[in-house]
C-alpha cells in the first residue's frame, strides 16, 4: 500500500457516470424505452447512498436540535399556492436560441451575444414556465388544472398555522421537510445535476424580523459544516453571494453554497433570506391572518423566514465526486470511493477466501449474520478475492472481512481497510464491536 500513488481529483462526471451505471447506483430512467431526458432511477446501492443523506440531513436538521418539526406535504396542492408564491407569474426561465446550430440556452448562462457552441446569430429572449401542469378529475370539461410542486417550500408554509398551533412553538423554529419536486429543466446534461424529477431537503426557518440577519449568518455556517462533516473537502466548497439582478423576486439576500464540480463551481444548496413574504402572499390571498402572536412583546407579526434549500441528488453527486479516488498498486489502477462511512451504502462485505470450503463459507454466513442489523452488510462469494476487494472498493464499502482456513482453527477473521488496504487479523467475535467503533455513533 504504500507504493500506492494518489492521483485524486481531476475527475470527470463521465467517470462517475460509468462507475454508476456499471456498479448499480443510478440508471437512466425507462432505459429499455430509449429513456425520458434528465430522468434517472437509483439503483440498489444508490437508494442506499441517498437514504443515507436524507438520513444525515434529518439527523443534523430535526434530532439534534431543539427548535424544528418535520413535515411531508403532498405534491399536488391547491393551484392558488403557486398563484400566491409567484410561481405562476414569474417561475420562468428566459431562453434564447441559436439560429444556425438551433441549441437553447438559459440568458443568464451565457455571456455575450452570440451562440456559445458555434457563435451563431441568437434569437431574443423568450420566457418559459418551469412547472409541470396536470389535471385533477377525470369529468371532461370539469378538470382542474394543478402542478406538480417546483418546490417543496411551499406546503411548509401553508401549514405554517397548523404546525405552529400543534406543536406550540415560540419563535424562532423551524419546519423542515424532505420530498419531490418537479422543473422542467430546458437546459440539462452534466448527469443528474440538473433534473426534471428531484429531491429537495428544505428548511423554513421562522424568526422575528429584526433577528433574520443574524440567523441567516448563522445558517451559512451551519450549512457548510454539514457538507464538511461528511466528507467533502473545505477547497471543494464556497459561499457565492447573489448579486442584485440575480435575486430571487422573494429575497431579500441569497447566498449559494457552491462545489467544484468536474463541470466547474456550481448551486449545491441555496441559503436564502425570504423575509415574510410567503407568509404574507399566502394570507392576502388565502383570507387567513398567518401571523405570530408574540405574549412576550404583546404584538402580532409575520416571521421572517431564513431557508437553506438543498438538492438531495445533487449532494449524493458531489458526495461521489469528491469521494472518487485512483492510484495505482503494483502497477494496476485501483479505483475506490472514499466515502464517509456514514454515506456509504454497504457498511461491510463478508467474503470467503475459498468458496469450496464449507466450512470456511459457513463461518462467513454465520459472521454476516452476526453482524447485520441497523446498515447494510452483504456476503459475497461470486469472484477470487482480488476481484471481490476491487468490487467493494469501487462502491465505497469501508471494510471487508475475509474468513480463510486458518480462522477455522484460530477463530480469526481479517478485517481490510477500504482507504489504506491496511489488514488486521482479529477473533471473529470481536469483529461487530471493531467496526461499530470505527463506523461511528450512527450504528448504533
Ligand atoms: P439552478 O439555478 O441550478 O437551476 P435554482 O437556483 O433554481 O438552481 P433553487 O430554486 O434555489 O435552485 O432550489 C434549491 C436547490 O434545489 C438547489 O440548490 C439544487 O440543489 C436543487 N435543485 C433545483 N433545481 C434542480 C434540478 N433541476 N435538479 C436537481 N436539483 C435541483
Amino acid at each position: 500500500m504504500t507504493e500506492a500513488k494518489k492521483t485524486t481529483g481531476n475527475v470527470e462526471m463521465k467517470d462517475i457516470a460509468n462507475l454508476c451505471k456499471r456498479r448499480g447506483f443510478i440508471f437512466q430512467d425507462s432505459e429499455i424505452y430509449g429513456g425520458i431526458g434528465s430522468v434517472w432511477d437509483y439503483g440498489p446501492l444508490g437508494v442506499e447512498l441517498k437514504k443515507n443523506v436524507k438520513d444525515s440531513w434529518w439527523e443534523r436538521m430535526v434530532y439534534e436540535r431543539t427548535d424544528v418539526e418535520g413535515l411531508d406535504a403532498a405534491i399536488l396542492m391547491n393551484p392558488e399556492t403557486w398563484k400566491a408564491s409567484g410561481h405562476i407569474a414569474s417561475f420562468a426561465d428566459l431562453l434564447v436560441d441559436c439560429r444556425g446550430c438551433k441549441k437553447r440556452f438559459r440568458m443568464d448562462k451565457i455571456s455575450g451575444k452570440e451562440c456559445p457552441e458555434c457563435g451563431g446569430e441568437l434569437t431574443e429572449p423568450r420566457s418559459f414556465n418551469l412547472m409541470f401542469k396536470t389535471q385533477v378529475g377525470s369529468v371532461e370539461g370539469q378538470a382542474q388544472d394543478v402542478y406538480l410542486r417546483p418546490e417543496t417550500a411551499q406546503g411548509i408554509f401553508v401549514n405554517f398555522e397548523n404546525v405552529l398551533t400543534v406543536s406550540r412553538r415560540k419563535l424562532p423554529f423551524g419546519v423542515a421537510q424532505i420530498g419531490k419536486a418537479f422543473r422542467n429543466e430546458i437546459t440539462t446534461g452534466n448527469f443528474i445535476f440538473r433534473s426534471r424529477e428531484f429531491e429537495q431537503m428544505e428548511l423554513e426557518f421562522f424568526v422575528k424580523p429584526g433577528e433574520d440577519e443574524k440567523w441567516y449568518e448563522y445558517w451559512l455556517g451551519e450549512r457548510m459544516d454539514w457538507y464538511c462533516s461528511l466528507g467533502i473537502r473545505k477547497e471543494h466548497l464556497r459561499l457565492r453571494e447573489h448579486r442584485k439582478d440575480e435575486l430571487a423576486h422573494y429575497a431579500k439576500k441569497c447566498h449559494d453554497v457552491e462545489f467544484l464540480f468536474p463541470m466547474g463551481w456550481a448551486e449545491l444548496e441555496g441559503i436564502a433570506n425570504r423575509t415574510d413574504y410567503d407568509l404574507k402572499k399566502h394570507s392576502e390571498l388565502s383570507g387567513r391572518d398567518l401571523v405570530y402572536f408574540d405574549a412576550a412583546a404583546g404584538e402580532s407579526y409575520t416571521p421572517y423566514v431564513i431557508e437553506p434549500s438543498g438538492g438531495i441528488d445533487r449532494a449524493v453527486l458531489a458526495f461521489l465526486v469528491d469521494a472518487y479516488r485512483t492510484e495505482v498498486v503494483r502497477e494496476r489502477k485501483r479505483v475506490y470511493l472514499s466515502l464517509a462511512p456514514r454515506l456509504a451504502p454497504i457498511k461491510a462485505a463478508v467474503l470467503p477466501l475459498l468458496k469450496n470450503r464449507p466450512e470456511v463459507v459457513e463461518m462467513a454466513h454465520r459472521l454476516r449474520d452476526d453482524l447485520k442489523g441497523g446498515y447494510r452488510v452483504i456476503y459475497d462469494d461470486t469472484a477470487a478475492i482480488g476481484r471481490l476487494y476491487r468490487r467493494q472498493d469501487e462502491i465505497g464499502t469501508p471494510f471487508c472481512v475475509t474468513v480463510d482456513v486458518d480462522s477455522l482453527s484460530d477463530g480469526k477473521v481479517t478485517v481490510r481497510d477500504r482507504d489504506t488496504m491496511e489488514q488486521d487479523r482479529i477473533e471473529a467475535s470481536q469483529v461487530k464491536n471493531v467496526l461499530k467503533s470505527r463506523l461511528g455513533s450512527f450504528s448504533e
